[in-house]
């Protein structure tokens, strides 16, 4: 039978090691990669989620809600319900506190993760990369989506890790070194964004202006294109359990229609270079991602 899943099975060994996402708040594994988990879980293939802090910076406008402590207890919960729509169950946290948009007065917190020493993130990024034994890890890109501090600091530190995490030297005795086979930054296409950002009604109105030229990444670098449109009725559900973020006055709520469809059909990546990587392009089976992203889904007319 020629379907999607048929032919993923077939181009997808379900000998891969789990996708470790590496993320700064709940929703952001959400928004940018739940429809890849979803295929890769389709597959046989686990996930594991990090997320540094519990986006108890934000701000919902909801009364009794916007304090530190119990919004970051909701949003944990938030990323828990998500996942498992997904069909994660390995939720882990790092404990820092979000340090909310740039020049917000969270950014003072002395346990904001922005002013988290990388050295110390990376230190207890490596016994997670190393123990879950993984074959991708997926993190933002150094543009951070739209330059919010806490998602530069993450990809920083994930992408220091996974290098720290091969080095025998490095947290010696934590689990034996784990040469990642695949990293990759999960982005939105620049143009997309500034589509959004234009639109007087759109939930990214309010970005500085300044920040327009780097939002996300521009078409033409993104690497690796995954059609996960067999799973957008489930990242959709995945998206609408972070309800703080896309309920009605939520921060998100209001994404224009052709912007939703377009964020629950297609999901993209650029793949960064290892120091221990293959000659590219990865040969099918060697990598997950590419080899979701050369699964072409067969669509109901
Ligand atoms: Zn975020």
């Amino acid at each position: 039978m020629d379907t999607a899943e048929g032919r993923a099975a077939r181009w997808v060994p379900a000998s891969y090691g789990p996708l470790l996402l590496i993320f700064a708040h709940p929703d952001d594994e959400t928004f940018t990669s739940a429809g890849t988990v979803a295929a890769a879980m389709a597959l046989g293939i686990d996930a594991v989620a990090i997320s540094a802090t519990r986006g108890e910076g934000g701000k919902t406008g909801i009364p009794h809600l916007d304090t530190p402590d119990v919004l970051g207890a909701v949003r944990e919960q938030e990323l828990r319900a998500a996942m498992a729509i997904v069909g994660v169950r390995d939720i882990r946290f790092l404990d820092y506190r979000d340090s909310g948009m740039a020049g917000a007065p969270e950014n003072a917190d002395r346990h904001a993760f922005m002013r988290a020493p990388v050295q110390d993130v990376v230190s207890k990024l490596v016994p997670h990369v190393r123990a879950v034994q993984l074959s991708t890890v997926i993190t933002f890109g150094p543009d951070g989506l739209y330059g919010h501090p806490d998602h530069v600091a993450i990809h920083r530190a994930a992408t220091a890790a996974v290098h720290a995490a091969a080095d025998p030297a490095c947290l010696s005795g934590v689990f034996a070194p784990w040469r990642t086979p695949s990293l990759y930054y999960a982005t939105i296409p620049r143009e997309r964004m500034q589509r959004l950002v234009d639109r007087p009604d759109g939930p990214l109105r309010d970005l500085p202006r300044k920040q327009r030229d780097r939002l996300g990444t521009p078409a033409a670098a993104i690497t690796t294109v995954i059609d996960v449109s067999p799973h957008r009725e489930v990242k959709g559900r995945a998206i609408a359990a972070h309800r703080t973020q896309t309920g009605e006055g939520g921060p998100l709520s209001g994404m224009p229609e052709e912007h939703r469809e377009a964020h629950l059909s297609r999901e993209h990546f650029v793949r960064v270079r290892l120091p221990w990587d293959p000659a590219a392009p990865a040969p099918l089976g060697s990598d997950l991602l590419s080899d979701l992203a050369a699964t072409r889904p067969t669509r109901p007319a």
